[in-house]
């Protein structure tokens, strides 16, 4: 998605070679008219796959999930975040490491949110290591659902979310993929040599 690679090439700061910040259009602030362009790209990768539902993790994935359920006409639910395990009867719950934070933490979402038999469309912000993203996965078909796709907006190429992702079967469509970091700047998959 040209528009996305223009904004994380003028405002992206590349932390450690490791972590890229977005904060000023994608994490923190938000642009209203770049999501709603990034909503349309992802709802048109998965049009007419018969997509029920959409889950995602809060809080980053849910501006973008939001204009891909409006798109595609569909609910959508956001997993929550907690650091301790706590199994209760109504929620589905999955543990998830994070590179970022170095925790584990437990992502639930109430079982009454989440029926079962749904084709579903998993929504993420970053691709990196695939933990949030397997983690999610494993919840919804923990719910009885199918996982029709995993859609993300940046995905860092260089890391291994992808293969393990598509090891394990999963359609994964991302908007930009990074295949390296260089002197601070992206090289993307498709101009990487
Ligand atoms: P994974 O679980 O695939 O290792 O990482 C995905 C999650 O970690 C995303 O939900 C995102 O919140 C965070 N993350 C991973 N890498 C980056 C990055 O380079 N920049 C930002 N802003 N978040 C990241």
């Amino acid at each position: 998605m040209e528009l996305l690679k223009q904004r994380i090439d003028a405002e992206g700061i590349v932390l450690n070679n490791r972590v890229l910040k977005v904060d000023g259009f994608l994490n923190h602030q938000i642009d209203p008219k770049l999501f709603v362009q990034i909503g349309k790209e992802i709802a048109k990768q998965f049009e007419g796959r018969g997509i029920e539902r959409i889950v995602t993790i809060e809080a980053s994935g849910i501006a973008i999930a939001l204009q891909v359920a409006i798109e595609l006409d569909v609910p959508l639910v956001f997993a929550r975040k907690k650091k301790s395990i706590l199994m209760t009867e109504d929620v589905y719950h999955s543990v998830v490491y994070s590179y970022t934070k170095e925790e584990n933490y437990d992502v639930t979402i109430s079982k009454k949110f989440l029926p079962s038999g749904e084709k579903v469309l998993i929504i993420d912000d970053f691709l990196a290591s695939g933990e949030a993203a397997m983690g999610l996965a494993k919840l919804v078909e923990g719910a009885g659902d199918t996982v029709e796709g995993i859609a993300i907006v940046i995905e860092k190429s260089f890391q291994p979310g992808r293969e393990r992702l598509e090891k394990a079967g999963y359609d994964v469509h991302s908007l930009v993929r990074i295949a390296r970091f260089e002197n601070d700047r992206c090289i993307y998959v498709e101009d990487a040599k």
